[in-house]
């Protein structure tokens, strides 16, 4: 048998933790996280960027950009961009990682060819990972090929594409892949998309960099990367780009 203080002190922890327990859940105060506070900013609307956005593309001019031979030569008219055939990718002057990219794109109402050959273009994360660009209206090609794939890696949940002419949007999260000091991947990239406001990948992990033949593979590459938009000797428009860099 126990001596009676002992007992007595047994209790009263045990009465003592109970009521603690009791506080816990009684009190919402002790599960509030006050800091760090959300930078405020304006989140812009359908024609204006959200404020801490860096716009690559206001349809004025091509100065975040560069081409194949130094200035980027794609046609400016009207607010937007159009591929000026035989000129080249073009690529922003900037690199960039981990990034939310907003980007508005608009097939050739003349069409010309199919499938591949129809409104192709595409938007390559750190010029190396595709999201395609294609007239998928009405339009059949490969599936891992179509408007709003992961170039031969992810089929899109849906097609949401518009028909040729109007102008539809892509919102991107990319998260870059991270690589170890001896060039292996120590994490995937990874990528959502909205096509239209609709998802259509979702938090997908790359295999690696867009191939045309084979198997992608992933090849050591910088923290930032220059954001490309593809010549594919179609009359593709682009207008309304922004990004913002998330890492
Ligand atoms: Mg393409």
């Amino acid at each position: 048998m126990k001596p009676r203080s002992s007992v007595m002190l047994s209790v009263l922890f045990l009465l003592v933790a109970a009521a603690a327990g009791a506080q816990d859940q009684g009190d919402p105060t002790l599960t509030e996280v006050w800091e760090p506070i959300p930078p405020q900013i304006d989140p812009g609307d359908a024609t204006h960027p959200p404020s801490d956005a860096i716009v690559l593309f206001d349809g004025t001019d091509l100065s975040a950009w560069s081409g194949r031979d130094g200035e980027a030569t794609w046609t400016v008219a009207g607010g937007t961009m159009t591929v000026a055939p035989g000129t080249g990718d073009i690529r922003t002057k900037q690199g960039f990682g981990d990034v939310q990219l907003h980007i508005e794109w608009r097939s050739p109402t003349t069409i010309t060819g199919e499938g591949q050959e129809r409104g192709n273009s595409g938007v390559y994360l750190m010029g190396k990972y595709e999201l395609q660009v294609l007239d998928s209206y009405e339009s059949r090609t490969y599936s891992n090929g179509q408007a709003g794939s992961i170039y031969k890696q992810f089929i899109p949940l849906v097609n949401a594409t518009r028909a040729p002419g109007e102008w539809q949007t892509y919102d991107i999260m990319f998260m870059r892949p991270r690589f170890r000091n001896d060039g292996s991947v120590e994490r995937p990239a990874m990528m959502t998309v909205l096509h239209n406001g609709v998802l259509i990948q979702n938090h997908v992990t790359l295999k690696g960099s867009s191939v045309y033949i084979g198997q992608p593979e992933y090849e050591h590459h910088g923290d930032r990367e220059p954001l490309v938009l593809q010549d594919h000797s179609n009359l593709v428009s682009y207008r309304n780009i922004w990004i913002r860099e998330i890492e």
